[in-house]
């Protein structure tokens, strides 16, 4: 099913769109059409598959704005996912006026929420704690609620909240609807099901099992504001002929396109918006070489024919596992060497993790390309290039030019080599680093000093922690700098390029049998 035979709501429609989702997920076609229905639900399916929309479409669908009582309860297990999820559906709610969404958690000022609660709220998404103590206030009234959904059940019981959660649910009116989203199905959950749902429909999205190809995989922990720039490097560095760029929405789609554009690539966009006229006019330049970079969605990619890249970036982690495998599948054709790469924002490394599980393959970790990598690389191919005209040309007039230029000049024919290769490389050279913000941690320049909880007293040696940072964010050792050991801790420096890599490396690592926890130091 489409979004707009899901949406019934026009105004839900103009949201989806404005968000840019182009189809909807796996979880979201099998569970929106059962829960506009007013049905029970059980959805089970891995993190960021879309379960937010799967549940935030149906309870935006049914409610009544011109009602202000509270009509829909969503439980979900800690403090961001309810500002997250909050969010989410504000969005989705973006075109409908009258409806109140608020996030509920514990930590926050309850006077502040109460206040809040006052004004009118339709749709409460809160942590069980919360909401329990609330509706001890007696300033959440449940008499109202003719929807709930416990969002990440599994979570939920594994935080300790099941007994929290019978609590709610023994409170809310008989009828209802009741949805529960989990990303697995243990015991429990299903005993939970059993007592409270009423003959509800199970959703599962299942997983084929998936052949990936074998090319290159490789994966680059970025931050969201650097991933244009992050993108641009390694374009710079492989300098793929023909490459094929994925977005999750539409709208990245065209953002990234006109950055791309910006920065003087040859790029285009291609997406479910736009007439088959333009889309054509795109494939064709992409064909006949007009175009370097084609950037796309999912299902734009989907209908065209354009197999033979030379590498594959995911720009956005995929929704789904088995995108991930149509979208590198596009590169490494008919014995060609192909490689695919994959923008990692925080937590979306979790979904990578499952999608190299559910695939069985292997994505490497790399460290992101130094301007100095970039550079380098560059001036190879230059001077590989200036080789084959050496080669291939009669150079003499050129040659007798240069001679009776340098002749009267003080330069050397080397450093006028030099000079021409740096202009021939034209602003190659003075790439912007993507540095990860770490401050001033004491560190020489270019370095970050790591505070790390392992010390002398641990039995532990310089060269065990040299080892240690070396071996597991795979930089080379000479990069390490300074190590100064203490009794109970020790400091290490390390190539700011490498900081991010080495500390997510080592936050999940050991040392002589204990835990290591590192950070960026604080200034001296
Ligand atoms: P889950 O709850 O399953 O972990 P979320 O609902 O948090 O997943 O969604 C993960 C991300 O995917 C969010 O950024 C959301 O905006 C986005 N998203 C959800 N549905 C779609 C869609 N149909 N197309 C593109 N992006 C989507
Ligand atoms: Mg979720």
């Amino acid at each position: 099913m489409t979004f707009e035979e899901m949406c019934l709501d026009t105004r839900i429609m103009r949201a989806v769109t404005e968000m840019g989702f182009e189809q909807p997920s796996p979880i979201q076609s099998q569970s929106i059409p059962i829960a506009m229905e007013g049905r029970d639900l059980i959805g089970q399916a891995q993190t960021g598959t879309g379960k937010t929309a799967s549940f935030g479409i149906p309870l935006l669908q049914r409610i009544n704005p011109k009602d202000r009582h509270l009509q829909a309860l969503v439980l979900c297990p800690t403090r961001e996912l309810a500002i997250q999820s909050a969010g989410e559906v504000r969005k989705l709610a973006k075109f409908m006026h009258g409806i109140k969404v608020l996030p509920i958690y514990g930590g926050q000022d309850i006077s502040k929420q109460i206040r809040s609660l006052k004004g009118g709220v339709q749709i409460i998404i809160g942590t069980p704690g919360r909401v329990m103590d609330h509706m001890r206030r007696h300033t959440l009234k449940m008499e109202t609620v003719d929807m709930i959904v416990l969002d990440e059940a599994d979570e939920m019981l594994n935080m300790g909240f099941r007994e929290d959660i019978e609590t709610i649910l023994d409170k809310l009116p008989i009828e209802r609807q009741t949805m529960l989203f989990s990303a697995t199905m243990p015991k429990p959950i299903m005993e939970i099901a059993h007592n409270y749902l009423h003959n509800p429909e199970i959703v599962r999205v299942v997983k084929k099992e998936l052949t990936v190809p074998k090319i290159e995989q490789y994966y680059y922990e970025v931050n969201l504001r650097k991933k244009n720039e992050v993108l641009s490097r390694l374009l710079d560095m492989y300098d793929p002929e023909l490459s094929l760029v994925f977005c999750n929405t539409k709208r990245k789609v065209d953002e990234l396109v006109a950055d791309l554009k910006g920065r003087g690539y040859f790029a285009e966009g291609l997406h479910g918006d736009m007439k088959q006229s333009q889309r054509d006019r795109v494939m064709n330049g992409f064909r006949n070489g007009r175009t370097d970079i084609l950037v796309a969605t999912d299902v734009a990619a989907r209908g065209i024919d354009v197999d033979d890249v030379e590498a594959v970036f995911n720009y956005d982690v995929p929704q789904d596992d088995e995108y991930y495998v149509h979208r590198i599948g596009r590169t490494g054709r008919a014995g060609r060497t192909g490689r695919a790469f994959t923008l990692v924002v925080g937590k979306e490394i979790y979904k990578l993790k499952d999608i190299q599980r559910y695939c069985k393959t292997k994505v490497r970790r790399q460290p992101i390309p130094s301007a100095d990598d970039v550079t380098a690389i560059k001036s190879e191919k230059l001077l590989e290039q200036a080789g084959d005209l050496i080669a291939g040309e009669n150079l003499g007039h050129t040659i007798d030019l240069l001679e009776e230029y340098l002749d009267n000049s003080e330069y050397s024919a080397i450093e006028m080599a030099a000079a021409l290769l740096t202009m021939q490389m034209g602003d190659g050279t003075s790439v912007n680093l993507p540095k990860e913000e770490f401050g001033d941690t004491g560190a020489e320049p270019g370095m970050v000093r790591m505070f790390m909880n392992i010390g002398k007293k641990d039995r532990v040696r310089i060269g065990d922690i040299l080892g240690a940072v070396a071996g597991e964010s795979g930089m080379e050792g000479d990069l390490v700098g300074t190590i100064d050991m203490y009794d109970n801790f020790s400091f290490v420096e390390v190539p700011e390029e490498y900081a991010g890599a080495v500390l997510d490396a080592m936050n999940h690592s050991k040392i002589k049998g204990r835990k290591v926890n590192m950070e960026p130091a604080n200034k001296r």
